[in-house]
C-alpha cells in the first residue's frame, strides 16, 4: 500500500514518446530495467568510486556503490510507503553521469570546461545520456524514460535556478521533487560514508583507533560491540560497528522523515512538491554525526597522501586529453566528429570523456598524450 504522498505510477506524467503498456511491468519497473540494460550503466563497473582498481579489486566501484544505494533506497522507500520501483530506478541511475576517476575526474573535467567558458555537471550529463546518447530503440533516441525518473535525475541532489537553466523548465524547478527523489541524496551519503570507512579501514589508510577517535557516532556503538563480543577479532568488531552505524542512519532517516511528514501535515504528492523545503531529512543529532563523519573522511581519507598520486594522474590524463582533442578534433571518433558539426567542440569532447571508463581513458592517454 502506497502512502498518499507517494508517486503513483498510474498518475505518471508519462514518456516523451507514448508507448503501449507492457502486459506485466509497470512504467517505473520498465524504466528501472531500461537503466540496467543501458551501456552507461554497465560502464559504472569500470569507473572509480574512491579507489582505482590499481589499489585492490574488492573495494567499491561506481557500480557496487550504486547497488548499495539501490538496496538502502528500497528499504527506506518501503518503510515510508513510497513507490519502491521509482526509488530503486532513481538510485540505479543516480551516478550514471559520472566521468572516470571519481571526484578527481569530475573536478578535472569541469576545470577543462571552465577554461572554455562552460562547465560540467554530472546530473545534467546523466540527463543527456538517458535522453540522447543511449541508442537502443528504433522509434526514438535515448531511453524514453518517464517524466518522474528524468525529474529525479535532475533534482535528487540539488536545486537548479530556472533562470540559468531554461532547458530544464519542464522539470518544475520551483517545486520540490517527490520524496522518492529526495531520498536518493541521503541514501547516497549513507552508502558512501559507511562504505568509505570500510574501504579505508581495509586499505589500512584508516585505523580503528583513528576512526573511534574521529567519528563520534562510532564510539558508543563500538563499545556495545565490545561488550557483546569481547573475543571477536578486531576486523569483525569493526564490521559489527559499521553495521550498527548504517542501521542508525537508515532508521533515523525513516523515523525523522515520518515525523516531519506528520508535523507538516503532508498527505499528497502536491503537498510534498509545494512544501517550502525538502521533507526527507535526518534528525538534528544524526545530521551532526553525518557531518562529522564526512569531515573525518575528507581530512583523513579523500585527501590522504596515499591517494594523491592517483588524483594527480586523473587530472593530468583528463586535462591533457581534453586539450589534445581541442587541438586535434580530426582524431575524435567519427560519430563525435559529426556531433561537433551541431554542437560546440568542448561539449562534444566533454561528453566523450565523461562516458569513458578508467581503463579506456588510460588507453587513450597512452595513444595520444604519452611522450614518445
Ligand atoms: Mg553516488
Amino acid at each position: 500500500m502506497l502512502a498518499g504522498y507517494a508517486v503513483q505510477v498510474e498518475r505518471s506524467r508519462g514518456r516523451r514518446f507514448p508507448e503501449p503498456p507492457h502486459p506485466y511491468r509497470n512504467d517505473f519497473q520498465r524504466d528501472r530495467d531500461r537503466v540496467i540494460h543501458a551501456r552507461a550503466f554497465r560502464r559504472l563497473e569500470a569507473k572509480t568510486q574512491v579507489f582505482t582498481r590499481r589499489y585492490s579489486d574488492h573495494f567499491r566501484n561506481r557500480l557496487t556503490h550504486t547497488i548499495e544505494v539501490a538496496q538502502i533506497s528500497r528499504t527506506i522507500a518501503a518503510q515510508l510507503g513510497l513507490n519502491v520501483d521509482l526509488a530503486e530506478t532513481l538510485a540505479l541511475v543516480h551516478d550514471i553521469g559520472h566521468p572516470p576517476f571519481g571526484h578527481a575526474g569530475e573536478k578535472a573535467l569541469d576545470a577543462a570546461m571552465r577554461g572554455q567558458g562552460l562547465s560540467f555537471d554530472h546530473n545534467l550529463h546523466a540527463l543527456r545520456i538517458v535522453e540522447d546518447f543511449e541508442q537502443r530503440y528504433a522509434a526514438f533516441r535515448g531511453l524514453n524514460l518517464t517524466f518522474e525518473v528524468r525529474e529525479g535525475i535532475i533534482k535528487h541532489s540539488r536545486d537548479y535556478d530556472a533562470a540559468k537553466h531554461p532547458e530544464l523548465a519542464e522539470y518544475l524547478l520551483d517545486r520540490r521533487p517527490p520524496l522518492e527523489a529526495q531520498l536518493i541524496d541521503l541514501t547516497d551519503e549513507i552508502a558512501y560514508n559507511t562504505a568509505d570507512l570500510d574501504d579505508g579501514y581495509e586499505a589500512h589508510l584508516l585505523s580503528l583507533e583513528k576512526i573511534r577517535a574521529g567519528v563520534p557516532v562510532c564510539e558508543p556503538l563500538y563499545r556495545e560491540v565490545e561488550r557483546l563480543y569481547p573475543d571477536a577479532p578486531e576486523k569483525l568488531r569493526f564490521n559489527e560497528t559499521l553495521k550498527r552505524v548504517l542501521n542508525r542512519l537508515v532508521s533515523d532517516l525513516i523515523t525523522n522523515t515520518l515525523a516531519r511528514i506528520d508535523r507538516s501535515a503532508i498527505r499528497t504528492l502536491d503537498d510534498v512538491r509545494n512544501y517550502p523545503e525538502r521533507v526527507a531529512a535526518f534528525s538534528s543529532e544524526v545530521e551532526a554525526e553525518r557531518k562529522q563523519t564526512k569531515q573525518f573522511l575528507y581530512q583523513n581519507f579523500y585527501y590522504n597522501p596515499a591517494l594523491a598520486g592517483e588524483k594527480d594522474d586523473a587530472e593530468r590524463i583528463i586535462s591533457q586529453l581534453f586539450t589534445f582533442w581541442m587541438e586535434n578534433p580530426a582524431s575524435l571518433p567519427s560519430n563525435y566528429r559529426e556531433k561537433a558539426e551541431e554542437e560546440r567542440l568542448p561539449r562534444v569532447i566533454c561528453d566523450y570523456i565523461a562516458g569513458m571508463t578508467d581503463h579506456f581513458i588510460s588507453e587513450q592517454y597512452e595513444k595520444y598524450c604519452r611522450p614518445a
